[in-house]
């Protein structure tokens, strides 16, 4: 088969402007906790991607003919600093973010990750708790971290796990990476207390939907979260088509045939996983058991009550994970003049979100193919999951 070509349009460097009523003493805006978008949404989640590499070519991700030896990452220069990251970090908690998710790329592949958690660790919220600190990552290197991890102030991770058959793991990372070592990473960051633990399983139909029961039988019981996610349309280059979503409800469907599911109520609000718990005999949830989520990103919009903020590797924010382009924060850090003040970061980032509009999923359904982005979307590698 030949190679496919995949046109790719690279949106790091074209950025959106700060509204200037940002930086008028008359219309600055101290950070109150209190933010709120033009559709009443608030600011609580903050996912900051601290590297653009990975050591996976995971095809729905960073597709080998596209990140290959030839493709330009950002230079060192242009990353945000460990001290810039938790500087802006602390303004928008000042603002009432209270999570914080450290994405990629691959999270562990930056050096030193454990200072920028001890960093960020050290942040409260605006009443004074612990941040709801977090980080994803694909486990390659969990074994190797884990403990260092949790000693930095780290109090929970994500996997990515797409499969336990080696054989589909391995095709599905593309680099072969087995199975077992991801496995070890899980076992590692649970012994060393970074629980709960969720993995996220990517499905896509033809793939690894094979997979799901398996996945639902090893994790049932074990105090770890399982959550199936729809294939997404993220990005430029993964060639993306509806055939190949399997839609979240045909995963519940497919598991509550052999293990029966009651439905959960969320968690907490913005909570983008519908939960489902496995019942007992009398078909009550069986806390025993656990539960799996649904991420239903493709076939059910969850825009309405999306609380995420994402702050790209250069220092971008993005509004929503569908965004063309972000508002440059790193030339607000790095300004030499009054414009690096913590006040005007802080008016900066309230004037954006006061102005969000954005509802990407709950669009995509009613608009042609990227009517909306005119084609042009980051990379999740680039802005994070
Ligand atoms: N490298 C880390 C990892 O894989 O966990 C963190 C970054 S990765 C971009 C974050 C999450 O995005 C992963 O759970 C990955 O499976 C998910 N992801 C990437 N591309 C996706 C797509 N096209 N559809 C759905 N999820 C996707
Ligand atoms: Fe790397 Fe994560 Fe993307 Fe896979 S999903 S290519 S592990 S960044
Ligand atoms: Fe949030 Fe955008 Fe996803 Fe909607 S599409 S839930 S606004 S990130």
């Amino acid at each position: 088969m030949p190679p496919r070509v995949v046109p790719l349009i690279d949106q790091r460097s074209a950025s959106l402007v700060t509204p200037a009523a940002a930086f008028s003493p008359d219309t600055r805006v101290a950070a109150s906790g209190l933010l709120s978008d033009t559709r009443g949404r608030p600011l609580r989640d903050l996912r900051i991607s601290v590297t653009d590499r990975c050591n996976f070519r995971c095809n729905y991700c960073m597709p080998k003919e596209v990140f290959d030896k030839d493709y330009a990452y950002l230079p060192h220069s242009a990353l945000l600093s460990f001290e810039e990251i938790t500087r802006i970090a602390k303004v928008f908690v000042a603002h009432g973010v209270q999570k914080i998710r450290l994405t990629g790329g691959e999270p562990l592949l930056r050096k030193n990750i454990e200072r920028l958690i001890e960093q960020l660790s050290a942040l409260r919220t605006v009443e004074g708790r612990p941040l709801d600190l977090t980080l994803t990552t694909n486990g390659s290197l969990l074994a190797r971290k884990a403990r260092a991890l949790k000693a930095a102030g780290l109090q929970r991770v994500t996997v990515s796990l797409d499969g336990l058959d080696d054989a589909v793991f391995r095709s599905m990372n593309d680099v072969d990476f087995p199975v077992a070592d991801v496995l070890a990473g899980i076992e590692a960051a649970q012994e060393a207390g970074l629980g709960p633990i969720k993995i996220n399983m990517v499905v896509k139909r033809g793939t690894n939907e094979h997979e799901i029961l398996p996945m639902a039988r090893r994790f049932r019981g074990s105090g770890i979260v399982l959550r199936f996610i729809e294939y997404m349309d993220v990005g430029a280059t993964n060639g993306w088509r509806m055939n190949e979503v399997l839609a979240s409800s045909e995963v519940v469907k497919l598991i509550h045939a052999e293990l029966p599911l009651v439905q959960l109520d969320p968690a907490a609000p913005g909570e983008t996983a519908e939960r489902w718990g496995y019942a007992d005999a009398s078909g009550q949830h069986d806390k025993a058991m656990g539960e799996i989520g649904v991420i239903s990103s493709v076939t059910q919009a969850f825009c309405g009550d999306c609380n995420r903020a994402r702050l790209s590797t250069e220092g971008k924010l993005f509004l929503c994970l569908f965004a063309a382009q972000g508002y440059d924060l790193r030339s607000l850090v790095r300004a030499p003049t009054s414009e690096a003040s913590d006040a005007n970061l802080a008016s900066a980032i309230a004037h954006i979100w006061t102005g969000r509009t954005d509802r990407y999923s709950e669009l995509r359904s009613a608009m042609a193919p990227d009517a909306g982005t005119g084609g042009r979307r980051v990379e999740m590698s680039y802005i994070g999951g």
